[in-house]
């Protein structure tokens, strides 16, 4: 059976005086892709924010791999193998994708084999990278600013993997190509914790799903059952619930 990588109890997450967080829990199993859902300003952002040590909780408990990362700085938190891929990409303009990719690196240094052979698996897994890696990464394609986005987190050598918004604003033909990439590098060990506005694709990449709702967690099943949840068809599929 699969060992427990992350688990967090009793989150509770605001800024300033606004509760953002309300005592969530969530599990991620060594091996899985685990979906987080919810509607805009629901909080799955703060929620990753708060696992990549950007932001404090006030209560509760983060364990990863059996130790506590409260209260860890970002980078510790990296060094222990946790990378977050931010909403938006956030590369850096004005550097080539090459060096994009290599700040991923950047708290590894000294470990030259395991980079470059993390660098070789990113432009394996991704090789419109590998055809651009002198350009600008600014003036790549939405799509490949993602592919680009998640080698970088590669390059940490993470366990975990965390995805803010896989899908915003590319075409469906690049979702599944990016989807496709994901579960190519899931099947290699790597687990990742998925937030995603388009539940559809989340629905179809992840084993397990939470749903967030104004920072709550109103339902966590295995994402084959919370497809046919009529709550999540309703809310998130755009379908009619069907009445018995
Ligand atoms: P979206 O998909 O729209 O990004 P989300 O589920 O990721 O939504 P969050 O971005 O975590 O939600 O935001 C949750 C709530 O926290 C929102 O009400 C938002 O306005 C608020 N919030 C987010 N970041 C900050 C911040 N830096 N300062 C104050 N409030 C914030």
């Amino acid at each position: 059976m699969a060992t427990t990588l992350l688990e967090v109890t009793g989150l509770c997450v605001g800024y300033g005086d606004v509760r953002v967080l309300h005592e969530v829990g969530l599990v991620v199993k060594r091996g899985e892709i685990v979906c987080l859902i919810g509607s805009n300003g629901a909080g799955k952002t703060t929620l990753l924010r708060a696992l990549s040590g950007v932001v404090r909780a006030s209560a509760g408990t983060i364990s990863f791999a059996g130790e506590s990362l409260i209260g860890l700085a970002p980078q510790q938190i990296v060094r222990r193998g946790i990378a977050h891929v931010p909403e938006g990409r956030r590369l850096f303009a004005g550097m080539s994708v090459r060096e994009n990719l290599l700040m991923g690196a950047y708290l590894r240094r000294g470990a030259r084999t395991e980079i470059r052979r993390d660098l070789d698996l990113v432009l394996t897994t991704f090789p419109r990278l590998a055809e651009r890696l002198s350009q600008d990464a600014a003036t790549l394609s939405g799509g490949e600013q993602q592919m680009c986005a998640i080698g970088r987190g590669l390059m940490a050598g993470p366990q975990l993997l965390l995805i803010d918004e896989l899908s915003l604003g590319l075409a469906p033909k690049l979702v599944g190509e990016l989807g496709q990439a994901l579960l190519a590098i899931n099947r290699a060990g790597l687990s990742v914790l998925l937030v995603e506005q388009d539940v559809a694709t989340a629905l179809r990449l992840a084993n397990y799903g939470f749903v967030l709702d104004t920072g709550h967690i109103v339902l966590a099943d295995p994402t084959a059952l919370l497809a046919k949840n009529p709550m999540v068809q309703e809310a998130y599929l755009g379908r009619a619930a069907v009445n018995a």
